[in-house]
């Protein structure tokens, strides 16, 4: 317990704190070319118009 992480946002290059093995509040973890890569909050809501409707809504009420 007590344990973080710093992520780096793999679009702005934003960091936060994130819970070993976690993510920050409100990020995206998916991986592309066989890399993890993380979307900081600012990146999912700007990439929401081109992928809404492909998820179920709920998945953004974090
Ligand atoms: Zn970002």
């Amino acid at each position: 317990m007590g344990e973080t992480e710093e992520r780096t946002c793999s679009k702005c290059g934003d960091t936060a704190e994130a819970a070993s093995g976690g993510l920050p509040q409100g990020w995206s973890v998916g991986t592309e070319r066989h890399r993890v890569e993380y979307q900081c909050t600012t990146c999912v809501r700007a990439n929401i118009r081109s992928i809404e409707g492909k998820l179920p809504e709920e998945y953004w009420e974090l």
